[in-house]
């Protein structure tokens, strides 16, 4: 009998020891079905031993051995292994967590994707002629797979029996599965090193900024994190594309991550088109369960020669992997937050240390983080300064002053100016609303009372459509009232502005545009977002208004007016990055306007026209704003000069949070390591769906510091009374 370590996806930080019987083989990575409690569960094998740490009459065996997928690589182990310890997050849940759906359910995935069988790597060296003879049916399968792998099909046409013989000769392992693949038209007989030939549309001749960066990842060898900084349009993808069509010649895989599930179609037929033959799938959770099975397997297995996908692919089982792209690297949708808090940047980029192999981290506006590692030097900066179309010109970005300008709820005379000329034109427009959390809500004239939500902390954003009030936190609605609850007073209006609000403001001005909103809401099926964008294309729209789901990476050719409607909040935000995020937001949508040959132009409405964020956007200047915010960062003690961990708590008993985290931050002070610890203050949502939350923050000036501390303090942590709450650890955390 030997042991084996498995993974299980339950909320304790260790593997769980079982029996296998001797003869049945079970290797590092495989799947088994193992009791826990009283339940069954799915694990994987993480590791063996020879004998288990518990008394033997605990340990039980494994119910089953699953062969129906390929087993997870020793280097993808290793990854998630780190992720564990990294994240602070349980080893079982971790490695559980990174399986597509159907590998994490204990019933068997049969059927699909088909399996093919071949003879395992000591029969084919054995002679087939001292296998017993009255083994008929199981000795006509070796020899069919002597000459190659089969399918079930196959076989079964050898003998009715074929089904169960090659049970037995599979536990017998003379034969095992793997995931039957297609083989791309053009790629069969692959072999290492073997210069591969696939079409590759070459559309463009490189300008020499792109060729340099080209070269510069090609030349590399081994392990190296290369910051692609170019405005938008300069060219990156097509860059992405040469660095492709090199990897693809040498058989290797690509891993391509990008943030929006959104983008991905798109995305997807343009390298198709420039990559007409090769085997290409996408990984995001907006798949099925089975096709994301299906992706996950063809990458798995090596047939998949670029893999698309938002944050969760970064856990894609790639044997070839030779290159790792992250695109729009600074956008916070890379973090996960929940659960498995990991960035799937910073996890790509150990990914690629781990395998020794070049990665490229591109966007018009870096994080500082990245920003910082390529000034000092841990990264290479590559940068793209102009645009690659020499007609496509930056547009030209000007501020209104919302103090000395008529405004027409939250509009600019000055701004529905510009956007009638755009329409007489037939040109488009875009009104850019900085996201959900600025929708209109209900205030009264009479006491100021404000539409505040009765289980938060938050206020209730006012939906004109169907008359409601809802709370964007926790779901909680309400019909509109008819007069003030405070003081009965009828004249209720809306403040602030959300793009239905918008909507209404441009109906009334133009009631013969063609007016389309685009946010979470009318975006929610991909057909619905699929088909805005056909009417886009067309010119079948006058004016877009919409949130920051327009801001991304959409080329939209008769774009040439952006207006920005209200972006003050984040200059006076309590969250540090505020600017940060305002800047990479505006400079994303203003890269949208004049695109082709027509300039564009960028109206910015605020009451700071000279602050330095909106200077910088206008000079299309982002070293100089980096420059200063890195400063500002600096003095402040904020990242990316120190590294920070969030514990936060929440729970219906408001004391009782705070007892936990002032407990935890007694531990902390007492384990006398080298981080600051702060106090306990409340989240920014202070409530939510009537739970009281509250942080925690730690901050050392060293990664490795804080590692060690957060190693030290978990388990004090695992060890405090919190049955009524929720709390959680957030390694690197972006929301405050
Ligand atoms: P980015 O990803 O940096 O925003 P893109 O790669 O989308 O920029 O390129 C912007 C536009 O310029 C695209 O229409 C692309 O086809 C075109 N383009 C890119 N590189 C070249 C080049 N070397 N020559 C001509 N056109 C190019
Ligand atoms: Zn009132
Ligand atoms: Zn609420």
């Amino acid at each position: 009998m030997s042991i084996v370590r498995a993974a299980l996806d339950v909320p304790l930080p260790t593997l769980f020891d079982y029996t296998v019987a001797d003869g049945i083989a079970v290797a590092i990575g495989q799947r088994v079905i193992v009791p826990f409690g009283r339940r069954q569960m799915v694990g994987v094998v993480v590791e063996t031993a020879a004998a288990s740490e518990m008394t033997p009459e605990r340990v039980k065996p494994v119910r089953q051995v699953l062969h129906d997928s390929l087993p997870l690589s020793a280097e993808l182990l290793d990854l998630l292994r780190f992720c564990s310890d990294y994240y602070r997050y349980p080893i079982g849940q971790t490695v559980l967590s990174a399986l597509p759906g159907r590998l994490r359910s204990d019933k068997p995935v049969i059927g699909r994707p088909a399996l093919s069988y071949r003879l395992t790597a000591s029969v084919m060296a054995l002679d087939l002629e001292s296998f017993p003879k009255r083994k008929v049916v199981q000795r006509r399968i070796l020899a069919r797979l002597a000459e190659g792998p089969c399918n079930l099909a196959q076989l079964r046409s050898l003998s009715a029996t074929a089904g169960a013989q090659l049970k037995m000769l599979m536990e017998e392992e003379w034969v095992e599965s793997f995931p039957e693949v297609l083989i791309p038209s053009t790629g069969s007989g692959r072999t290492a090193n073997s210069i591969q030939k696939h079409s590759f549309d070459n559309a463009h001749t490189l300008t020499g900024e792109q060729q340099q960066a080209v070269d510069a990842v090609a030349q590399a060898s081994g392990y190296a994190c290369f910051l692609l900084h170019g405005v938008t349009g300069s060219g990156k993808t097509e860059v992405y594309v040469h660095l492709m069509h090199q990897v693809l010649q040498q058989s290797g895989q690509v891993l391509l991550l990008v943030p929006e599930i959104n983008l991905t179609p798109q995305l997807e037929n343009y390298f198709r088109s420039r990559f007409p033959d090769v085997n290409f799938i996408s990984l995001h959770s907006g798949l099925g369960e089975n096709e994301r099975l299906h992706n996950w397997q063809q990458a798995q297995s090596g047939a998949a020669q670029i893999v698309l996908g938002t944050r969760l692919a970064v856990f894609a089982e790639m044997p070839g992997l030779a290159l790792i792209v992250v695109d729009e690297e600074h956008d916070g949708s890379f973090k996960q937050q929940d659960g498995l808090r990991y960035s799937a940047r910073d996890v790509a980029i150990f990914r690629a240390s781990q395998r020794g192999v070049p990665i490229v981290l591109g966007s018009a506006t870096p994080s500082l983080e990245s920003y910082h590692n390529a000034q000092s030097r841990r990264y290479r900066m590559l940068r793209l300064t102009g645009r690659a179309l020499a007609e496509a010109r930056l547009p030209t970005v000007r501020c209104i002053n919302i103090n000395q300008t008529v405004m027409h709820h939250g509009i600019s005379e000055n701004l529905l100016r510009e956007i009638g000329q755009r329409i007489e034109r037939r040109e488009q427009s875009l009104l850019f609303i900085n996201r959900r959390g600025y929708a209109p809500v209900l205030m009264c004239t009479g006491c100021g009372w404000l539409s505040g939500c009765k289980h938060c902390a938050g206020k209730m954003v006012l939906h004109l459509n169907d008359r409601r009030l809802r709370c964007h936190h926790c779901g909680y609605q309400v019909r509109v009232p008819h007069a003030c609850p405070d003081c009965g007073n009828a004249d209720l209006h809306p403040v602030g502005s959300g793009t239905q609000r918008v909507e209404s403001v441009l109906q009334e001005r133009f009631p013969e545009a063609r007016i389309l909103r685009v946010d979470r809401d009318s975006t929610r099926s991909k057909r619905a977002w699929q088909s805005m964008r056909e009417q886009i294309h067309a010119n079948e729209v006058d004016i877009l208004v919409g949130t920051q789901m327009l801001a991304k990476g959409h080329d939209f050719p008769a774009l040439t007016l952006v207006g920005v409607l209200n972006p003050d909040g984040a200059l006076y935000s309590s969250d540090f990055r505020a600017a940060e995020k305002l800047f990479a937001q505006l400079a994303q949508v203003a890269g949208r306007a004049g695109r082709a040959d027509k300039p564009g132009e960028v109206l910015i409405q605020t009451a700071f026209p000279d602050h330095p964020l909106f200077r910088a956007l206008q000079a299309h200047d982002f070293d100089g704003w980096a420059a200063s915010q890195l400063a500002e960062r600096q003095m402040a003690g904020f990242p990316p000069f120190v590294f920070q961990a969030m514990l936060r708590a929440e729970g219906k008993n408001e004391a009782e949070a705070y007892a936990f985290l002032n407990q935890a931050r007694a531990a902390a002070v007492e384990l006398r390591h080298a981080v600051e610890v702060f106090g306990v203050v409340p989240a920014a949502l202070s409530r939510r769906a009537s739970h009281t939350r509250a942080q925690l923050l730690v901050q050392g000036a060293k990664r490795k510091d804080m590692q060690q501390f957060l190693r030290a303090w978990q388990p004090l942590l695992d060890a405090l009374p919190a049955q009524k709450l929720r709390w959680s650890l957030d390694v690197d955390p972006l929301e405050f």
